[in-house]
Parts: C-alpha cells; structure tokens; sequence
C-alpha cells in the first residue's frame, strides 16, 4: 500500500481522493454555471462521498471510536479542552445529539484519549485523530511526496471499499503547524490571528468521516488514478454547485459541510448541524437500518482511501485581524492562509 499527500500525485492501490480548496479568484471562470445550479437546488439536500466507482460511502456499523493523540497537545488548548471538543463534535453527529431535532441516526462517535504525540495514517483498523506539529506532513511521508497545503487546517482520509462504498477506517490530521487551536467560545481572548476554533473543524472532518462531502463543489480534485472526480450530485440527483458561486444559497452555506470558513465565529457556526447535515447523517444511518450499505466485502479489489480537506478561507478576517495591529502599532502578523496555492 502506498499513499502520497493531498497535493501531490498518486500510486499504489488504496489511495487518497483530494479535494483541494483554492482561491476564490481560480474559482470565478465556473461561477456562471454554479450559479444556475444553485437556483436548483432544493431545500434540503446533502452530498454524499462516492468512490470512482460511484459508490456513495459509509460504515457498515457506524459505532466509530476515534483515538485522540493527546500526549503534546499543541497551543492554545489544553488536553482536557481538546478531548472535551472532540468528544462534543463526535455528539453532534450521533444520535443523542440530534434528539430535539430529529432523533434518528444510528452513528455513534467515541472519542478515546491516547498519551501519545501523533500517530500514522493508514489502513490499520485504528481511527485516529493526530495533530501535525513541526510539519504539515504525512506521516509516515511516502517518498517523492510533499507535505500538505499549507492553507489546510485539517485532513481526514477515508479507507474505504471501492465497489461497496464501505468505509474501514479513518484517519484525521489537523495542522498545528501552520494554525493553533482554541475554543472561541469559552476562550476567545486566546485567539490570535492564526487561531482556529477546534470544535467548529473537528465536527466538519467528522461528517467526512460518516461518508459526507461537502455542500458544493470544487473543481480539480482527483480520483485514486489520477482521473478528475466529477460534479457530484445531492440526495436528489442534482448537480451540487461550485463553491465559488455568487448566489449559493444559505442551506449550503450554513451547513457543517460547507468548504471554507471565513473566521473563527463562522467557525464555531459548524458545531451545529444544519438540518440538511442532519438530514444526511439520518437518510444514511437511520435508526432500524443497518449502516448505509448492502456492502458485499471486496477486500482485494479496489480499496482506497478518500482524503478530504478544510481549509481556511480567513483572508478578511486575517486582514481585519492585520488592519487592527497595524492601527495598535504592532507588526503585521504572518498571512498564512496567503501561501495557498
Ligand atoms: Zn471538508
């Protein structure tokens, strides 16, 4: 088996999917036709993650332990904060979550702490959470790869069957090189201008992990051999409209799976499902069904990870953030979210 990192190209069998945020500039060419589909687009409707055989995905039993590398955790959170937003954002998708408004899923995340610092990424059985620290790399780094987009603030990659759709195993990164981590609810003073809110993140990364994509769509992203996936569609069969699109409407812009985020406050908007997430999470693992799938095991053929991104779209906030340091007279701070691609 063999793996590359999200910006790179890949080999092997069981590979990474990307979907890669970029630049709303690179996005504009597209925006007409998004447009037209986002006019489309019903009230309520979710996407599902389908593998390049066209098998939308989940887990067979959706009782998903996640084991949480919390031996070094890094700023500005502590473990006991950490763990407690992870286990919050697990909560939000299960099912004594969604009791209020609509009690129906059978997903149920279980977020176990680890002593250790990181852990690998592969198709072992074991669903990590790590934090990448020192490097927003793969590890273990396959060779003639490259570490992550700087931009991204966290990566889960999905092993699932090709031909079922079944998810295996999952495996979450979060770059604490790049960003550091807080709760912008009940610390917001500890904020700075790279800090990003740990729940609002994890919950997103957690509906990638239960098989959902995101609410619109992102041209360039790849399939296992390389091949570009195409426009996905909604529960419904339509077409999901570019990210970039002017006239989204906000069942797609407030929900959890929604790409980007523009600051932390929008950030801590993801906690929450929006009734299309919730709708999703229930169509797929709803009470009384087994999982999501009539998944026949094909272990030997096809096998692949998904990998899936969110990455910052903090640019204003990042210039507000700047425009009020320059105006106190401290030095611009760096614009990280500036180096994507
Ligand atoms: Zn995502």
């Amino acid at each position: 088996m063999s793996f590359a990192s999200v910006c790179a190209r890949w080999s092997g069998r069981r590979q990474p999917e990307t979907v890669l945020m970029r630049s709303r500039a690179n996005l504009v060419a597209t925006a007409v036709v998004a447009g037209i589909a986002a006019l489309s687009m019903p009230a309520v409707a979710y996407v599902r993650t389908v593998t390049e055989a066209g098998a939308p995905t989940a887990w067979a039993t959706p009782r998903v332990t996640v084991e949480f590398s919390l031996g070094a955790p890094p700023p500005v959170s502590d473990v006991a904060g950490f763990l407690d937003a992870a286990q919050q954002a697990g909560a939000a998708w299960s099912n004594a979550s969604l009791d209020g408004v609509k009690l129906c899923s059978n997903v149920l995340f279980t977020v176990n702490p680890l002593s250790d610092v990181a852990g690998p990424v592969g198709m072992d059985y074991h669903n990590r959470l790590i934090f990448r620290q020192g490097g927003w790399c793969r590890d273990p780094l396959p060779a003639g790869s490259g570490c992550y987009d700087p931009s991204a603030l966290a990566l889960t990659t999905v092993f699932q069957l090709k031909n079922s759709g079944e998810i295996l195993d999952a495996d979450l990164e979060v770059n604490a090189t790049d960003f550091t981590w807080g709760d912008f609810v009940g610390h917001p003073e500890q904020f700075e201008y790279n800090t990003q809110d740990f729940q609002g993140a994890i919950t997103h990364e957690f509906g990638h992990v239960i098989g959902l994509d995101h609410t619109c769509f992102i041209p360039g992203g790849t399939f296992a051999d390389g091949k570009l996936k195409p426009r996905p569609v909604d529960n419904h069969g339509n077409p999901v409209p570019d990210c970039s699109s002017p006239n989204l409407p906000a069942t797609i812009t407030d929900a959890t799976m929604y790409v980007s985020v523009g600051s932390p406050s929008a950030e801590v908007d993801l906690r929450s499902l929006s009734p299309d997430d919730v709708q999703g999470d229930c169509d797929i693992y709803s009470v009384g069904k087994v999982g999501g799938c009539s998944c026949a095991v094909d272990p030997g053929h096809g096998s692949r990870a998904g990998a899936l991104v969110l990455l910052a779209m903090a640019a204003r906030f990042l210039r507000q953030r700047r425009r009020r340091a320059e105006q106190a007279g401290t030095p611009p701070a760096p614009d990280a979210p500036r180096r994507a691609r």
